[in-house]
């Protein structure tokens, strides 16, 4: 059933236990100017917490959700897909502040009767697309915009045991509250897909691939449009949205890697900037000169990604 909500009066309305109206409306999709009604399936957050239940999630963040027709033609959509109906998302399960892949979670997906999923979501390895269409099934792979795909463990080569053992097949890498430069390395291996040297050493190949992740993690959540090139110059800083308390999600998991790797104490490394993320901020802002306010803005990444 398809319930609206009123934007932004409605925004910080809880859907369910982990997910708010204000995350079905994304910064990538709208740049700031949101639709003032918001249509939402009301079984999309309820299939969202299955994923999230099922697999021990400790965030799921979404890309793209409700999308205006003009808005779905911006993003490369028909301007009448399902995400134009309010009952679609794409969203990335995070385990351990690590991604669950999505082949894994679109056989999940398949398994509890999902008739609208794209693996890959944008060519990615750890998005999804879901819907929660009725009349039809579909089964795409967004890398290449196949469909008709009729069973994502026989199609991604996906074993039972890596859907139904939690944990047993996912990167023995979990976030630990003592983290240091050697989690930040394999981190962002897993995570961004390079393969810098998990040495434990901060030098500047570390330095590079944080750069790196920032980039993405800038063109993913505010559409920055950056050559994901490792170097931090003009056009990325002037690309950085201010990372505040009360943030979670990738970008400050970037912030707080940048922060580890500098040997400050974020309070563990889980992508929730909370009061001891902010502390750091605002030791490291102290010990550089910077104006200590404990937001992570323009001045507090250049000087991180030094
Ligand atoms: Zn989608």
């Amino acid at each position: 059933m398809i319930k609206y909500y009123n934007y932004p009066a409605d925004k910080n309305v809880k859907l369910s236990e982990h997910f708010v109206v204000g995350e079905f409306v994304t910064y990538s999709d709208y740049h700031g100017n949101y639709p003032s009604s918001i249509p939402i399936d009301s079984g999309l957050p309820t299939m969202l917490e299955k994923v999230y239940s099922h697999f021990g999630c400790n965030r799921g963040e979404i890309s793209s959700g409700y999308r205006t027709p003009a808005c779905d033609k911006s993003a490369g959509g028909s301007g009448s897909g399902p995400h134009t109906q309010g009952i679609a998302v794409d969203v990335c399960f995070y385990r351990g502040n690590q991604p669950i892949p999505s082949r894994i979670i679109a056989c999940y997906l398949q398994d509890i009767g999902i008739k609208g999923i794209g693996v890959y979501c944008g060519g990615t390895q750890n998005w999804t697309h879901f819907d929660m269409r009725t009349n039809s099934t579909w089964y795409g792979d967004e890398r290449d915009y196949s469909a008709g795909h009729t069973d994502y463990y026989s199609y991604t080569g996906t074993a039972k045991s890596e859907v139904y053992d939690s944990g047993s097949s996912q990167s023995s890498t979990v976030m630990t509250t003592d983290p240091t430069v050697r989690t930040v390395q394999q981190w962002i291996n897993n995570t961004y897909g390079l393969n810098i040297a998990t040495d434990g050493i901060y030098g500047n190949e570390t330095r590079k691939a944080l750069v790196k992740g920032l980039q993405m993690v800038l063109n993913a959540k505010f559409g920055a449009k950056l050559d994901t090139d490792g170097i931090f110059g003009v056009k990325t800083k002037a690309a950085i949205q201010p990372c505040t308390k009360g943030t979670r999600g990738a970008y400050p998991s970037i912030l707080q890697a940048f922060l580890i790797c500098h040997g400050y104490d974020t309070g563990g490394f889980d992508g929730d900037f909370g009061a001891q993320t902010a502390n750091a901020v605002v030791q490291f802002q102290k010990d550089k000169g910077l104006t200590a306010d404990g937001i992570a803005g323009k001045a507090t990444f250049a000087k991180l990604a030094e």
